[in-house]
């Protein structure tokens, strides 16, 4: 097995009223009182970067790890989630190169808080926060995205097996 691989992730989540907003671990504000809907905190910034994980390693996805139909992980913090697939057995070993993040979001507006998502995210993964690159789009008003009815997120990572 090569000492590099990449992976990449892709989620998106319904916005809806009265959930919380989290995003990278980070708890935001949306303008108009809108979360992210799903069976866990649905974190889809953490959930894409699970998927991204998962893929480099080929250990299948998010959804075979953290099933929706099982209330362990009904309303889990996804930052546990995330400490769980680096715990797997087939995680030993291998280190985060670097992670780059797109967040795609009508609303809020996100650059503000871009600085503490990738703190945060330095943190889960024990790296310099030079590592974790976030950016953030909206879609120009098109589309359910630019409706401001989901957010969505493409992340890519970049492994390296520890000597
Ligand atoms: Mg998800």
């Amino acid at each position: 097995m090569s000492p590099f691989r990449i992976g990449q992730g892709y989620d998106l989540h319904r916005l809806v009223s009265g959930r919380p907003l989290v995003l990278g671990g980070c708890r935001l504000v949306h303008p108009d009182g809108l979360g992210l809907d799903g069976h866990s905190d649905a974190d889809v910034l953490l959930h894409a970067i699970i998927d991204a994980w998962l893929g480099a390693l080929a250990l299948g996805d998010i959804g075979q790890h953290f099933p929706d139909t099982d209330d362990r992980w009904l309303g889990a913090d996804s930052r546990e989630l995330l400490k769980a697939v680096l715990a797997l057995p087939g995680s030993r070993g291998w280190r985060l190169v670097n992670l780059d993040a797109t967040i795609i979001a009508q609303k809020p507006k996100l650059a503000p808080h871009l600085p503490a998502m990738r703190g945060s995210l330095a943190e889960l993964f024990d790296c310099p926060v030079s590592d974790i690159s976030l950016k953030a789009k909206t879609n120009e008003h098109l589309d359910a995205i630019g409706r401001g009815e989901a957010i969505a997120i493409h992340a890519v990572i970049l492994l390296e097996k520890q000597p």
